[in-house]
């Protein structure tokens, strides 16, 4: 047993360029290192605070604002990582304000290999231990919860792909008769090694991603536990020990109400979170002493973390701070929350246990041994054939033990001959006949069949979709054609110019918009409201965008800040795999090397062993020419190996780095997905707005002239932009909105000209127009986060 209290790290943000830092001070001499944080006097909220007061925290170890990811894992999360790999549980949690690095700290930043965080850092260090004991079996399982309003969710639930967060089944707690939490709806996956836990991690974090929209901030809002399960058994033991870590990144713990009355720092307001609430309420009653009571039940986290919180477990927080000026009044609360998280003291036992199953199954085994051993000494044996039943029983025997991946399993027919004889025929069968042996393929069979009845009705409905998308670009194709005719005899037959010109747009309005885009009304408005909560991963093997819409997404990320981080991680992934490919060249030069040098030692002992023969007289002596090419090969052994580990180091960083590339890239399609339903949606609205004011119409022509107008996050004077280089073309043209495709640019503030030179003309116009829309795209920095 180990008692201890809860170990209270704390780490500093580095300040963003534009933030003014805050005054504070970081100790680490003392015995136990201490930050001091200064509230300087100041004017808040029009009163005077008098107050100058000076708050000194003490931690087990502060790391201030250039620590690094590999620092952090070595101090914070490796020493409890030992703990649940010996078979204590461990819960690591990060707490603070939405910003100050929870994420980053926790889980990691998507862009840099070296921002790994503490749960792939861990994941890796568990298994190459695990990887070294050979002593014992372990398995590892993982799983991912996220807890956002009180529901769970299971992040790992495959289903996530096919359908809605709030779709799925929720994951609920259960609680049996010896108070043992458990949570039902969450699944426990499977990991074998590193690889599959990060995939498994990343998978979990895209649902997560995925889940959230702008409207509903869910990470901020939201705890994620994940939780590593690890059971260890020495071959041939009925006890298993049993250990996880939890590896916990909370919802922002920032207050409703920074400052109070009188510009008061630090009041205790209430939480925009409940559930932190309640976290504190549960720490408070932890830290008191004599309390008989703790409300682990008020929320679903703290019923959750209840045996991590107070009980058996290894325990350590790390308290985010972000010390910039504006947020120093949360890291003050974040610090004095932490100061009472470390008063706890838990009591860590480790968590063994006899699994009666296995205990009977040993049992059973040990009874019939004892009965075979029995049959055998007595001699007594059946002589009559063995029956059909007993036959088939032979074969599903057979059959479970050949399915078996266990190394520990075995087939047990008992100490009859009949039966081994049998056995060992059938084997040879299937061994010889793999391709009849038996149900597995005939059911492989049957199920290959459906799958391809699925993947058929999967292209049935793609083909018709694709039919509907095409009838829609035929459809806005005509009626751009039918407008560009409409516009020029508007033109010609208005002779005083300005009416016709005002007037046009307006006839044309609703027609007018829909070519420009790549959706039409119906479509955005279907958009606008499934897109933010449709997976992403269900959509990128089934539904693909319409041709327009992949025109927008190219110019998007191009434009987009994260197409940089891809680039960078290209450049970096490729500087690895070539890496790798040297290392891999000469690992095989090093191998030959070696084969060479063992060639020449057997050639030499050949020449020596006939020379014995050919003179018996002379003995054997030691050979230093073989000694010296045994030592050529140690050497090239060692050299071996370290170029092996290093390849191998190589391999885990390259996978990572393929699933942060894969991340930014959803991420970045995601931004994309938001900003389309975005605009579909501001279109709409636009557009409702219009058909109920008149006004709005007659004034719609001006706006194209007037830049002034434009809201600041739009593109000032559209018209000079437009790249229509030849001037016959120009004049001849007429202006009318092109909404949508003007990104953030309100839809009537730009416009698109479309070059009216004639009939015959109109295809190449259009084209004409689809390009110079492209090129504004392009100029105007659309997608410009
Ligand atoms: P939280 O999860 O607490 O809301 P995040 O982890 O998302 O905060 O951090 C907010 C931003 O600050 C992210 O862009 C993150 O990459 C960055 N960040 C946080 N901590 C660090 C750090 N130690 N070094 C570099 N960037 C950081
Ligand atoms: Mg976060």
């Amino acid at each position: 047993m180990v008692k201890e209290t809860i170990r209270v790290y704390a780490r500093v943000k580095p300040l963003g360029r534009r933030q003014q830092a805050g005054s504070y001070s970081v100790d680490n001499e003392e015995p136990l290192p201490s930050l001091e944080i200064t509230v300087p006097r100041e004017l808040g909220d029009g009163f005077i605070n008098n107050k100058r007061e000076s708050y000194k925290f003490k931690f087990q170890k502060i790391f201030d604002q250039e620590a690094k990811q590999d620092v952090i894992f070595d101090s914070i999360a490796k020493p409890v990582a030992e703990c649940v790999l010996a078979g204590y549980n461990g819960t690591i949690f990060a707490y603070g304000q939405t910003g100050s690095g929870k994420t980053f700290t926790v889980t990691g930043g998507a862009e840099r290999y070296s921002d790994r965080g503490i749960i792939p850092r861990t994941l890796s260090y568990i298994f190459d231990q695990l990887q070294k004991d050979s002593s014992k079996v372990y398995t590892t399982h993982v799983s991912y919860l996220e807890i956002y309003n009180e529901c769970g969710y299971d992040l790992l639930d495959p289903r996530h792909e096919a359908s809605r967060m709030e779709d799925l089944p929720k994951v609920t707690i259960m609680e049996d008769s010896d108070q043992n939490i458990h949570l039902k709806n969450l699944s426990l996956q499977q990991a074998t090694n590193e690889e599959e836990a990060l995939n498994l991690l990343f998978l979990g974090d895209t649902n997560r991603m995925i889940a959230e929209t702008p409207m509903n901030q869910a990470s901020s809002r939201s705890h994620c536990i994940f939780t590593i399960h690890i059971s260890s058994k020495e071959p041939g033991s009925a006890t298993i020990r049993r250990s996880k870590l939890h590896l916990v990144d909370l919802a922002g713990s920032e207050r409703v109400a920074k400052t109070g009355i009188g510009g008061q720092l630090l009041t205790e307001a209430k939480y925009i979170n409940l559930s932190l609430h309640y976290l504190e309420q549960v720490i408070i009653a932890l830290a008191e002493k004599n309390r008989s009571h703790i409300p682990y039940r008020n929320s679903m986290m703290t019923s959750v973390l209840r045996d991590s919180l107070g009980g058996n477990c290894m325990t350590t927080m790390i308290a985010m701070l972000a010390m910039d000026k504006r947020n120093i009044g949360e890291s003050i609360s974040t610090c004095r929350f932490a100061q009472r998280v470390a008063l706890i003291k838990n009591e860590a036992v480790l968590n063994e246990e006899i699994d009666p199953r296995l205990m009977i199954v040993q049992l059973k085994k040990e009874i019939q041994d004892l009965k075979d051993e029995l049959a055998l000494v007595t001699g007594k044996q059946r002589t009559s054939e063995l029956s059909q039943e007993e036959l088939l029983q032979l074969d599903e025997l057979i059959e479970t033990f050949l399915k078996d991946n266990d190394p520990d399993s075995s087939l047990d027919v008992g100490a009859d001959m009949r039966k081994i004889k049998y056995s060992f025929v059938h084997m040879k069968q299937i061994i010889n006949h793999p391709m009849t042996s038996g149900n597995k393929l005939l059911s492989q069979d049957i199920s290959e069949e459906k799958n391809s009845n699925e993947e058929l009705e999967k292209l049935k409905g793609l083909l018709q979709q694709r039919d509907n998308e095409i009838n829609i670009l035929v459809t806005m194709l005509k009626k751009e054609k039918k407008k560009a005719r409409d516009a020029l005899s508007q033109l010609n037959a208005s002779s005083a110019g300005s009416t016709g010109l005002e007037q046009s747009p307006s006839m044309s309005l609703e027609e007018s918009q829909s070519p420009s885009k790549c959706f039409s009304l119906k479509e955005a408005k279907v958009l606008s409201s499934s897109i933010p909560r449709l997976p992403l991963l269900s959509r990128a093997t089934g539904g693909e965008m319409s041709l327009g819409c992949q025109e927008a997404f190219e110019v998007f990320k191009r434009d987009h800040a994260d197409s940089i981080t891809i680039e960078d991680n290209k450049k970096l992934l490729k500087q690895r795999f070539d890496e790798a490919k040297c290392l891999g060249e000469k690992l095989n030069e090093v191998r030959n090397k070696i084969n060479h040098l063992k060639g020449k030692v057997i050639q030499r002992q050949i020449q020596r062993a006939a020379q014995a023969v050919s003179n018996p007289s002379e003995e054997l002596t030691f050979d230093p020419v073989e000694e010296n090419l045994r030592m050529q090969i140690e050497e090239e052994k060692k050299s071996y190996k370290t170029v092996y580990s290093r390849f191998k180091g190589l391999k885990v960083e390259i996978e990572h780095l393929q699933l942060l590339m894969e991340k930014v890239k959803m991420k970045l399609q995601k931004d994309f997905e938001i900003w389309w339903a975005e605009e579909a949606k501001k279109f709409q609205q636009e557009k409702s707005e219009m058909v109920t004011s008149p006004n709005t119409v007659t004034v719609y022509p001006q706006f194209t002239r007037s830049s002034q107008q434009l809201s600041p996050i739009s593109f000032s004077d559209t018209n000079r932009d437009i790249p229509n280089e030849d001037p016959a073309v120009k004049k001849n043209s007429v202006t009318f909105g092109s909404p949508t495709l003007k990104t953030r640019t309100p839809p009537p503030s730009s416009s698109t000209s479309i070059p009216l030179t004639g009939d015959s003309q109109a295809d190449a116009d259009i084209l004409a127009f689809i390009k110079a829309r492209q090129n504004i795209l392009q100029k105007k920095g659309l997608g410009n986060k």
